[in-house]
């Protein structure tokens, strides 16, 4: 039987252990190194959940770069477009700068288009995408995801910065809902 774990009124069970989110982290590091090399990079993680995976991705990262962390505010539209979700907390000049979001998870890819189309309002030279999870079968939008941790299939995760309804983020590994 696998180990389970309770947050608030549900049970999860442990889907993807700590030794395999580290492993594909080291991955992510090796080829960020190589392709960022001679950049003028800043690093963007998307709080609150990407904090952890931020942590751990930054701390393998070489090259010379600057890292910053922003948030998606909703608020509610003045229209009937209802929802509309703001970029706050960027204060760098990242013009003409190579910007690497990092997320902790890409699901259909509506979060991650929000982000880049007010990322490229403030004209970095180029932007890459970097994800700690991807559920490729969920994604249905067309922009690239440069750098995945771990394509996972479409279920509901927690654990390693990821929440249900702001708990389990300081689970180690990664759970998924039990059946
Ligand atoms: P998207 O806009 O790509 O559909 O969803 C992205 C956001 O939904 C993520 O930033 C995350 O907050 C949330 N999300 C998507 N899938 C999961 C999941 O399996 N677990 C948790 N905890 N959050 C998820
Ligand atoms: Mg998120």
């Amino acid at each position: 039987m696998s180990k389970k774990v309770q947050v608030l009124d549900k049970t999860f069970e442990l889907f993807i252990p700590e030794a395999r989110i580290q492993e594909a982290i080291d991955n992510l590091a090796e080829r960020l190194n190589k392709d960022l090399e001679g950049k003028n990079v800043i690093f963007i993680a998307i709080l609150n959940g990407a904090f952890i995976f931020a942590a751990d991705l930054y701390r393998r990262i070489t090259v010379p770069s600057l890292i910053t962390f922003v948030k998606l505010a909703s608020y509610q539209g003045t229209s009937t477009t209802g929802k509309v979700k703001r970029l706050i907390g960027i204060n760098e000049d990242i013009e003409n700068m190579t910007v690497v979001v990092l997320e902790d998870i890409v699901d259909t890819g509506v979060t991650m288009e929000y982000i880049l189309k007010q990322l490229r309002g403030y004209e970095p030279k180029e932007i890459y995408i970097a994800t700690m999870f991807f559920k490729k079968d969920a994604f249905v939008k067309d922009f690239p995801i440069h750098y995945v941790g771990l394509e996972i299939p479409n279920k509901f995760i927690v654990g390693y910065g990821l929440d249900y309804d702001g708990y389990g983020r300081n689970l180690k590994d990664i759970y998924v809902l039990s059946q």
